[in-house]
């Protein structure tokens, strides 16, 4: 390993991997074929949630309370708070309330009358309530991983705009392949049907003028169990943001359309009628088509290539991986430099193929 470790992807796993191995004193480099969180990247949105809670998965709850303090450290944090609304009896809520009280995650489960008083922007049935995660908000993605990877070239680590293939590899050097939803294309055999990138469309309403009741410091994150619609107060006044936790149509990364289709907005303004009625009928201000990179059980897959020693897989950010890439960074440091074996529920050879793209969420 004289000549150090590449690191192909500047996305949250790559940047983050990039930066851990960095940190530990190994000599790196990084390359991206479009560039840190570019607009193809699966990290290149304007803002993604940090929530602790993560129902009976305590795994990601207890990565989400590492994570934290690395992205407040890189100045990209929005602190929000982040806000589960559930129907009565829904079990990711029951599970979520029970590990953030197992990790000891400060919350505050809320019965609708709170709710109400708490957060007048929203309409709360009587049969539904939350779960308020204070410490928990938004991250500014692109912006953070373009600054993590500045830091780290301002550092001496060397970054090349390019694409990089497997078959560039050599035995002088480790090489990690963070390439998120492009993975399936670089390994074919191994990945293809086991990370499935789906077409996911992602709203910003602009609320009226003068109106702050949708910005950070008035409004928190929120996931609405019943429906799967999420949204993040606007950040940056670049608008309110909405999107539908469901996995869209399979999509291919490069050659995407990227302009939204109709039935989106429409199924956003609905759902809006009824849950935040002030924003039903506000102007679509932005969009974006991003694509989650699935794995059947939404898990990710950090894991050693099973032909090829020196070569390490990062990927299967299923929706919801950009708040855990310190993690995935520091478990493949650990791995590269340290050899710690690789474990569930990130192994290759335990992934099924991806079959219900249509249903499954990030959850
Ligand atoms: C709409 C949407 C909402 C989401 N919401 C959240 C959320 O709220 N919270 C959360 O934590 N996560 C969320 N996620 C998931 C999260 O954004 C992804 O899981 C995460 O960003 C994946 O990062 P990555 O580094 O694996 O991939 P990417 O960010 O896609 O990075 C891969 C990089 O590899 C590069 N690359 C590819 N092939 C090559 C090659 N051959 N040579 C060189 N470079 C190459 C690409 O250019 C790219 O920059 C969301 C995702 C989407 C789409």
């Amino acid at each position: 390993m004289n000549s150090g470790v590449v690191v192909i992807g500047a996305g949250s796993f790559g940047a983050w991997t990039a930066w851990h191995l960095h940190r530990a004193g190994c000599k790196v480099k990084l390359i991206d074929a479009y560039g840190p969180a570019n607009s193809r990247a699966s990290s290149g949105g304007e803002s993604r949630i940090i929530r602790m809670g993560y129902g009976a998965r305590d795994i990601y709850t207890r990565w989400s309370m590492e994570a934290l303090p690395q992205w407040k450290e890189l100045g990209s944090f929005v602190p929000c708070g982040a806000l589960w609304i559930a129907p009565a009896g829904e079990t990711h809520a029951l599970e979520t309330l029970r590990a953030l009280s197992v990790c000891g995650v400060l919350h505050e489960p809320l019965p609708a009358d709170q709710l109400r008083g708490r957060f007048p922007q929203f309409h709360f049935p009587s049969d539904c309530w939350g779960i308020y995660e204070p410490q928990a908000g938004a991250l500014l993605a692109r912006r953070s991983i373009q600054t993590l990877v500045e830091r780290m070239r301002g550092e001496g680590v060397a970054y090349e705009q390019r694409s990089f293939h497997p078959a560039e590899t050599d035995s002088a050097a480790s090489y990690v392949f963070a390439c998120g939803p492009w993975l399936p294309k670089l390994f074919p055999q191994l990945l293809a049907g086991k990370i499935v990138p789906s077409r996911q469309e992602v709203l910003f309403f602009g609320a009226p003028a003068g109106d702050t009741r949708f910005g950070p410091d008035s409004m928190p994150c929120w996931v609405d169990l019943a429906s799967t619609f999420y949204g993040i107060p606007d950040l940056e006044n670049r608008g309110f943001k909405i999107a539908l936790d469901k996995r869209g149509p399979a999509m291919d990364p490069d050659t995407e359309n990227r302009t939204v289709c109709g039935e989106s907005i429409v199924a956003a303004r609905a759902y809006l009628a009824e849950r935040i009625p002030a924003l039903a009928n506000e102007p679509l201000v932005e969009s974006r088509v991003c694509q989650y990179e699935n794995t059947a059980d939404s898990n990710y897959i950090i894991d050693r290539h099973p032909d090829q020693p020196n070569l390490w897989i990062a990927g299967g950010g299923s929706g919801h991986g950009f708040k855990h890439g310190p993690c995935v960074g520091r478990m493949l440091k650990e791995m590269i430099l340290d050899g710690r074996p690789a474990e569930e529920p990130f192994l290759l050879r335990s992934k099924a193929g991806v079959t219900e793209l249509a249903t499954g969420s990030s959850l």
